[in-house]
């Protein structure tokens, strides 16, 4: 194919798509795309507007569409053809999207930046390690990303859940405001959700029109996903090249151990390819990335390209979670009102309080369900765990209409803390369907998780306690990991080959770029150091941008 791109990038989600578009509209790169999966475009063929009922699965889940079969995904826990491995008990679920944007088209848009203390954990509490950068370094990119992005929130001045340019946000429903006024209650900090959803006209998209409906993919463009934000505006400065279905296997090296092209699999012929560039980025998605730099092995790099430390595949983490849910009483026979609004909560509770005084070093923050919503399949399942309900017929038609909108739910998102037995690396005897080895994952929580977790349990019966409602499942046991949910589970995977000054100890610089082969770069999560209590793709995408204009930087000045 062709060899005349400046740079190469593997993968098109947050952090691939965004490095692109940095690179074309702003430094006027040749940049080439090598995308494993088809184009896909939320504004052309997302599902928004169908309903459920004109489908015979009424949207039910599939084993090719594990969130409904309207969801703006291809891809899942299990893709055909493409395996991964699980050491002996390990609990571990790995979510691969494989289509343009990656995962972009249907995640949650909560969009937070990290804050100041994230960069620093280990100089707070000894666990872990620093960022070899810090917030400031950060900040400006946040802060382009939100004017290009569009998102929405309110200014609110807390410590470590830093502002940002926002949109303003949309009002709490009701059972939002019956959720903070009891967090109100209970000291809880209880603010507006920060989304990359529209509340007003941007940079050339619509306004949300509040149906609801992000998971699909918005029709109108009015939340992020990168083919329609930053992809297809790339594409029309014609320096962008997106190749799909385009496998990466590894990334290949000339004499002196710089990188000098992609191999991959043209997956529509299964002919394997080569392209060379002078500069490689890898945006797979944080572990993918890692196995194909492990499966990049030299005469110099025997054991993988950026692993001279040793240290790809290392230090991974994913968001803690668990959720309660509870029945209010005081909001069954509730008169139907609007609960319409962006498809995630209009308001959730970041990380209030000091973990100095708690017996778990990192924090989490509070996302919120309920009210009423498009019903479809599985719809209310449970109905006769409510007083009275159940059976059939017209009085059990009463009894959904009674009890919708009548229960809350409350998820924890938290911050792992790395471990050295939570790690990935190739299997030595599994390949996928195009021979290339594939990942072994080892996962295990420690109390840190555990009673991070048990936390959750008790402060989320608290406000629904407070609520005036109840919480029908048990408090889970230490044995059940407080409710923990699986490692993966939450899909905020991170890290693998962590950032740091020392090459003896991380595989990337501050700017994302190998120690060991100075013009390999890696936008996507695994550079991080440390997850913080915040979903991270925000930060993925900041990172991102600032990478790209390292890259540009090094070019011009002739460095690489
Ligand atoms: C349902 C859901 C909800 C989420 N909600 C949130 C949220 O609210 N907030 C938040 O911050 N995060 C959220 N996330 C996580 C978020 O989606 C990820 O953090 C983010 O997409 C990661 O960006 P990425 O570029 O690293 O990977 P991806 O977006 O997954 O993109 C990777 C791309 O690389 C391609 N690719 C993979 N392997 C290869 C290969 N070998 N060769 C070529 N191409 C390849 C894939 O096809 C894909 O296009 C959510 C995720 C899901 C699934
Ligand atoms: S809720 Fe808003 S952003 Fe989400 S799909 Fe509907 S219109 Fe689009």
């Amino acid at each position: 194919m062709r060899n005349d791109y400046d740079v190469v990038i593997v993968g098109s989600g947050a952090g691939g798509s965004m490095a692109a578009h940095r690179l074309v509209t702003k430094h006027r790169a040749r940049v080439l795309i090598l995308e494993a999966g088809p184009a896909w475009y939320a504004s052309e063929d997302a599902a928004m507007l169908t309903w459920n009922y004109q489908s015979p699965r009424r949207g039910a889940a599939t084993p090719t569409k594990p969130f409904g079969e309207f969801d703006g995904c291809i891809g899942g826990w299990e893709i055909e053809g493409e395996p991964y491995t699980r050491a002996e008990g390990t609990r571990f679920s790995w979510w691969r999207a494989r289509m343009l944007g990656g995962r972009t088209s249907h995640w949650g848009r909560i969009s937070l930046r990290f804050g100041p203390d994230d960069f620093r954990r280990k100089t707070l509490d000894g666990l872990g390690d620093d960022w070899p950068i810090a917030y400031d370094d950060v900040a400006p990119y946040y802060d382009e990303v939100d004017r290009l992005i569009g998102i929405f929130g309110s200014r609110e001045g807390l410590p470590n859940e830093p502002d940002g340019q926002f949109l303003p946000p949309p009002e709490p429903r009701c059972y939002e405001h019956a959720i903070k006024d009891a967090c109100d209650r209970l000291d809880i900090t209880c603010i507006p959700s920060r989304l990359s959803i529209l509340t007003r006209h941007h940079n050339g998209r619509g306004a949300c029109h509040y149906c609801g409906q992000c998971g699909r993919g918005c029709t109108t463009m009015s939340n992020f996903s990168a083919p329609d934000v930053l992809i297809r505006p790339a594409l029309r400065t014609g320096r962008l090249t997106v190749r799909q279905e385009a496998m990466a296997r590894e990334v290949t090296v000339d004499d002196a151990g710089r990188a000098n092209g992609v191999v991959f699999i043209d997956k529509t012929t299964g002919r394997e390819e080569r392209v060379e560039a002078p500069i490689v980025i890898l945006a797979a998605s944080a572990f993918e990335s890692v196995r194909i730099l492990l499966n990049s092995k030299s005469a110099r790099y025997p054991d993988g390209l950026a692993n001279g430390s040793g240290v790809l595949g290392r230090y991974i983490t994913d968001t803690t979670g668990a959720g309660v849910s509870g029945f209010v009483p005081k909001m069954a026979d509730m008169p139907r009102h609007n609960c319409d609004g962006v498809g995630g909560g209009h308001i959730y509770m970041p990380w209030w309080l000091d973990n100095a005084s708690l017996d778990f070093p990192r924090g989490y923050h509070i996302e919120v369900g309920g009210g009423f919503h498009m019903p479809g399949y599985g719809f209310m399942g449970g109905i006769q765990r409510y007083p009275d309900a159940g059976g059939w017929g017209a009085s059990l038609k009463q009894d959904y209409r009674k009890y919708f909108g009548s229960y809350v739910y409350l998820s924890g998102r938290g911050e792992m803390v790395p471990n050295d037995d939570t790690f990935c690396e190739l299997d030595p005897e599994v390949v996928d369907r195009w021979g290339i080895p594939v990942m072994k994952f080892h996962w295990k929580w420690s109390d840190h998780e555990r009673n991070q977790a048990r936390h959750m349990q008790q402060t989320f019966r608290a406000i629904v306690d407070e609520m005036g409602g109840e919480v029908w499942a048990d408090m889970p046991s230490y044995e059940d990991d407080y409710g923990l949910a699986d490692g993966g589970v939450i899909i905020h995977e991170l890290g693998g080959a962590r950032m740091g000054t020392d090459p003896d100890s991380s595989a990337v610089n501050g700017w994302c770029q190998s120690h060991e082969a100075p013009n390999l770069f890696i936008a996507d999560g695994a550079p991080f150091v440390s997850q913080a209590d915040k979903n991270p793709t925000w930060t993925i995408m900041a990172l991102a941008m600032r990478t790209a204009d390292a890259v540009a930087r090094y070019r011009q000045n002739g460095s690489l």
